[in-house]
């Protein structure tokens, strides 16, 4: 079935600012920013990167808010180009790097908005990732809370039953769990998922060096998590082509296509870029690689163009002239993470 992402939401009027040009900075430049950064990645001791619908748009998904996203063709009354289906998408070099980021011991969280579910496929560890508005590729018991990554989109959104039930045999019987499964694709309104936002909230906090990627930070809360790691005095550093709503909060701004930074990141740091060999999942990053790592073979049927739509609900705030953020907004936020974990442990 096809699944386009924007169609399946419902509509929103909010959708933040769309089509802002996008801004290059010169080869020189880029080369000198990177410089900075390895320095900063070097002397960090824990980095969280924040990854946004940018980094897959090499990857054929287009993104929200740029020049051709679906935001600002909505806009316009157009419709988003897709060169690839959600199944045939393969990981970007920059999916690919951050695996190696993690496998060196540079990246200890990563946090994405991305529903794409690239982050999972291109075996990232599970365990040190947030998917904060979901995975196409994931559906969820609502009695236990068991998690089941398909190889093909789950074809349903807004948290919605997917008509499959939970195979989970309880440990005092054979019966089955029986729960139904849900959607983990948030719709505008849908709250985010609580482990994934705490966890995410937790290693904000704990970071010292904050690298957002292929994001306007514009949707809340995810947007404003990397301001966390600031106002615990770490470092900001903004890897967009568009300004962002926290540019001014940026210790360090590249405006350069986010392959090409992890490219010359990669180097500098001389690590090698794992290969992509069909999609996998790896559960934990603790676990040996044989127990914990799991082949997903390539789906045979194409699905037809499938949308992506990352943008949860939490307001698409404006771009405020000064990209100031609201203290009320991490107040908030600070409430949430004291709140009990809840809808994802086993009952
Ligand atoms: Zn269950």
């Amino acid at each position: 079935m096809s699944v386009n992402y924007a169609a399946g939401l419902s509509p929103y009027a909010n959708k933040g600012v769309c089509g802002l040009p996008e801004v290059f900075d010169s080869p020189e430049e880029v080369k000198v920013k990177v410089e900075t950064l390895v320095q900063l990645i070097k002397e960090s001791e824990y980095m969280v990167v924040h990854s946004g619908a940018g980094i897959s748009t090499s990857a054929g998904i287009p993104d929200f808010r740029g020049p051709k996203g679906v935001w600002t063709l909505e806009e316009k009354g157009e419709s988003p180009h897709f060169n690839t289906t959600f199944e045939d998408a393969r990981p970007s070099f920059t999916h690919l790097a951050l695996l190696g980021l993690q496998r060196a011991g540079y990246l200890k969280y990563l946090i994405s908005q991305n529903v794409d579910g690239l982050h999972v496929r291109s075996g990232f560890p599970r365990d040190m990732l947030s998917e904060l508005h979901g995975n196409m590729f994931v559906e969820e018991c609502e009695k236990c809370g068991r998690q089941y990554i398909r190889e093909k989109v789950i074809g349903v959104m807004g948290l919605k039953p997917t008509g499959r039930y939970c195979e989970v045999i309880r440990s005092r019987g054979l019966r089955a769990c029986r729960g139904k499964l849900m959607s983990t694709i948030l719709d505008w309104e849908d709250a985010l998922p609580d482990r994934d936002l705490n966890k995410a909230d937790d290693a904000s906090r704990r970071a010292d060096l904050a690298l957002t990627l292929g994001t306007s930070l514009q949707i809340k809360p995810s947007g404003d998590l990397p301001l966390l790691t600031k106002r615990k005095g770490g470092k900001l550093v903004i890897v967009n082509l568009q300004p962002t709503k926290h540019d001014k909060h940026a210790h360090l701004r590249i405006h350069g296509y986010v392959d090409e930074v992890m490219k010359q990141l990669m180097e500098q740091l001389e690590l090698d870029v794992p290969k992509w060999e069909g999609p996998t999942v790896c559960e934990s990053s603790t676990a040996t690689s044989e127990s914990s790592t799991t082949d997903i073979k390539p789906s045979k049927e194409k699905v037809k163009k499938d949308l992506i739509k990352e943008e949860r609900k939490r307001e698409a705030t404006q771009l405020t002239e000064d990209g100031g953020v609201k203290e009320e907004t991490l107040s908030v936020k600070r409430e949430r993470a004291d709140s009990p974990v809840g809808i994802n442990e086993e009952k």
